[in-house]
Formats: C-alpha cells, sequence, structure tokens
C-alpha cells in the first residue's frame, strides 16, 4: 500500500533495540527500575566517574530499557543516536535549548505545534536568542530569511492543524548552506512515514506519546539526532537530568513492534474516510497530504513513504451550534486533545490564532480527526449520522 519500494522498515521496527539474549531469551527488553548501581572495584568505579566504563553507572544515565528504546528510534529513523526525554513538548524544545546560544537567531515554521510556539515567546526571547516565524510553504525561499547568525530551522511537516507539507530538501540545502541546522517534529509522519535523515534534516523529534506508543496511555518524547548536532544534546540530556521513566519506555517500546500495522490500518481508513468527507455538502477542504489532489499531495508524495491517521477538515459556514450538535452526539469519535492512539478523534481547532507570519483564512469552523483502527464504515456511519444532526 505504500508507493515506496520495499525497504525493511517494518522488519526494523520489529527488531531494533532488541537482543533477548542479554535477558535470559526473554523477547521485551524488561522494565529495569534502579538508581544506585553497584561497582564491582573501586577501579571500576574510578573509569565510571572519568566516563569511561562501558557498563551502567547510574539510573539516570540510562537504563536498558530506556537505552534500547534510543536505540530502536535511531536505527529505524536513521539517526546517528536517540535521547528520549519526558514528553512530546520536551523533545521540540529540548534542540533549541541545546543548539541555540544568546545572540542566535532562530526560524520556526508558522504551523508549528502551537506550545513549541509558547517556549520559543516565553524563553528563547528571555535568554536573548532572536526568534522569527516563516511561512511553512516557503521552501528555497527561505534563504531569503536567512541571517548570518540564525542557528537553527525549525520545521514541522505536515504543519500542526492546518498540514502544509514543507520542502525539506529545499530548507535543508539553504540553512546549511549556511551553517544553520534544521530540526524537524516529524511526530505526524513517524520515522516510518519520512526517514528525516535522508532529506537533510539534523534533528527530528517525535512525540512518541502519538502513534509510537499508540495507546493513549503514555506521555513521552524522542530526539533523533545526527552525528553533528547529538554532543550537543547528549551533553544538555546528562546535565539536566531529564531520563523518563523506565515503565514509559517499556510502554513504548512495546507500541514500536506494531507500528507499521498500526499506521498502514490508520492511513487506509484515513484516506477513505477522507475520500468520503471530500465528497459531502457540507464540506468545503480536506487538509490531507495523502489525499490526491489536497493541499501538499506533491510534495508528500515524492518524499513521504506513508502518512497516518490525523487530517484537518474545513467546514462551510456554520453556526457554533450547529457544530456542537454534531461534536457533542458523536459515538466513536471522542473529543479530546492529542492523537495517535487506537481510537478515533474529532475536535475543533482555531488556526487562525496562532499564526503570526501568515494569515489563515477559512471558510467556515475548522475540525481535526484522528482516524483510529475502528471499522472505517462504523466511523462513516458515526460521521453520517454527526452531519445529520448538524443540519436538523
Ligand atoms: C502532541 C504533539 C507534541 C507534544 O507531545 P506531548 O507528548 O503531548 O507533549 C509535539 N509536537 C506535535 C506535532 C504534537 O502533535
Amino acid at each position: 500500500m505504500s508507493h515506496r519500494p520495499h525497504d525493511h522498515s517494518a522488519t526494523r521496527v520489529v527488531h531494533a533495540g532488541r537482543d533477548p539474549r542479554r535477558f535470559l531469551g526473554v523477547v521485551n527488553t524488561p522494565v529495569f527500575r534502579a538508581s544506585t548501581i553497584l561497582f564491582p572495584t573501586l577501579a571500576d568505579l574510578e573509569r565510571a566517574s572519568r566516563g569511561e566504563y562501558d557498563g551502567l553507572t547510574y539510573g539516570l544515565h540510562g537504563l536498558p530499557t530506556v537505552r534500547d528504546l534510543q536505540a530502536a528510534l535511531a536505527e529505524i529513523e536513521g539517526g546517528d543516536a536517540a535521547l528520549m526525554v519526558p514528553s512530546g513538548l520536551a523533545a521540540t524544545t529540548f534542540p533549541l535549548l541545546a543548539l541555540a546560544n544568546p545572540g542566535d537567531h532562530v526560524l520556526v515554521t508558522d504551523s508549528v505545534y502551537g506550545p513549541t510556539r509558547r517556549f520559543c515567546e516565553n524563553h528563547l526571547r528571555r535568554l536573548g536568542i532572536e526568534v522569527d516565524y516563516y511561512d511553512p510553504l516557503i521552501g528555497s525561499g527561505i534563504e531569503r530569511v536567512l541571517k548570518p547568525n540564525t542557528r537553527i530551522v525549525f520545521t514541522e511537516s505536515p504543519g500542526s492543524l492546518t498540514f502544509e507539507v514543507q520542502d525539506l530538501r529545499a530548507i535543508s540545502d539553504a540553512a546549511h548552506a549556511r551553517g544553520a541546522v534544521v530540526v524537524l517534529d516529524n511526530t505526524w509522519a513517524t520515522p516510518l512515514g519520512f526517514r528525516s535523515f535522508d532529506h537533510g534534516v539534523d534533528v527530528s523529534v517525535h512525540a512518541a506519546t502519538k502513534y509510537i506508543g499508540g495507546h493513549s496511555d503514555v506521555l513521552l518524547g524522542a530526539i533523533v539526532a545526527n552525528a553533528r548536532t547529538f554532543p550537543a544534546l547528549s551533553r544538555l540530556w546528562t546535565d539536566t537530568g531529564v531520563t523518563p521513566s523506565p515503565d514509559d519506555c517499556f510502554l513504548a517500546l512495546r507500541g514500536l513492534r506494531t507500528l507499521a500495522v498500526r499506521l498502514e490500518r490508520h492511513q487506509a481508513s484515513a484516506l477513505r474516510i477522507a475520500q468520503w468527507l471530500k465528497a459531502r455538502p457540507e464540506v468545503d477542504e480536506v487538509l490531507y497530504p495523502a489525499l490526491p489532489g489536497a493541499r501538499g499531495h506533491e510534495i508528500w508524495k515524492r518524499d513521504f513513504a506513508m502518512a497516518s491517521g490525523l487530517f484537518g477538515v474545513v467546514l462551510k459556514p456554520v453556526a457554533t451550534s450547529r457544530l456542537a450538535a454534531m461534536l457533542d452526539g458523536m459515538r466513536l469519535f471522542g473529543m479530546g486533545w492529542s492523537w495517535g492512539g487506537f481510537e478515533s478523534l474529532m475536535i475543533p481547532t482555531w488556526p487562525e490564532r496562532v499564526r503570526s507570519a501568515t494569515r489563515w483564512q477559512s471558510a467556515g469552523p475548522c475540525v481535526r480527526l484522528h482516524i483510529g483502527l475502528e471499522d472505517a464504515d462504523d466511523l462513516i456511519a458515526d460521521l453520517a449520522d454527526g452531519f445529520a444532526r448538524m443540519s436538523a
């Protein structure tokens, strides 16, 4: 169902970061809970204090459950190494802190995840780091807004709420020519949908809370980096003590093993439902790059191996009370934040509230759908009933 040649990605998600021989044959790396790790000799402890010890040193520095997840995600996406942090938001903000210094300039896509923007406004500026936002569709035009002190170009593709697909190759070529690094929030596509490091990305961050965890029961972030950026990221990770709990990493590893099959189903159902929605009289536009004819479809087709099940819908103008009649009565679609779990979700969104470099204008209200693993026919029936309540 992917239009890409066979790339072994389903095999990689099953086997990466897993070696049952280390754990008495146990298939999954167990949950290792530890603060203290005992050293056999003084010489070993001394080596550990110099950072020259091969074994485990202290719970905070990484336990097998955490390390195996990091190794798996680095291998699957094609980065050099990965770091886990306690939330997706910690993952998006961490590279900004680790890689930019006072006096530096950071460029951030106008379609960025709202809380990442809030971090830039409240904290990068406070640290004396300049922030500008740019049109997500800028492509090679990024050249015109890069400054001599631009250190980071922060991208997110497709963008939060509005799903613009960014031309990562054009952006990273221009950024690298000026000495800047490219950070990508790759949560939507996951490492299976977009192989960041093949497109010039230096740091790929993920809310593992979403598809990697996959079951709406864990908060976790991943930072996958190349050799150029990893040392600075790793230093800040060690110095700030933000290692997540081994229990959460266990859940993410468990989720990861089924990521390929879940995504296939999310994508297949989302495509069907997006097509169905596009033909509805209540719908003005479907914002789903995987849908032929949708905005961003050409670049998506060129660069992505697959899509996930999250997309936006612009409705024709309709009163809020009518939208409420639809949303309040959904049987299968839940109304709540986050996404990437097995269940379907539907929420209203207000993209125009989180823009500064561009303007977002739409005919009617915007909603965002996460298509879960239910039968697509049942989801379509739920939506059809919803539209009937809306028009009643
Ligand atoms: C949800 C999300 C995050 C943050 O993840 P949390 O684990 O909820 O902090 C970051 N980026 C994007 C694109 C997201 O959708």
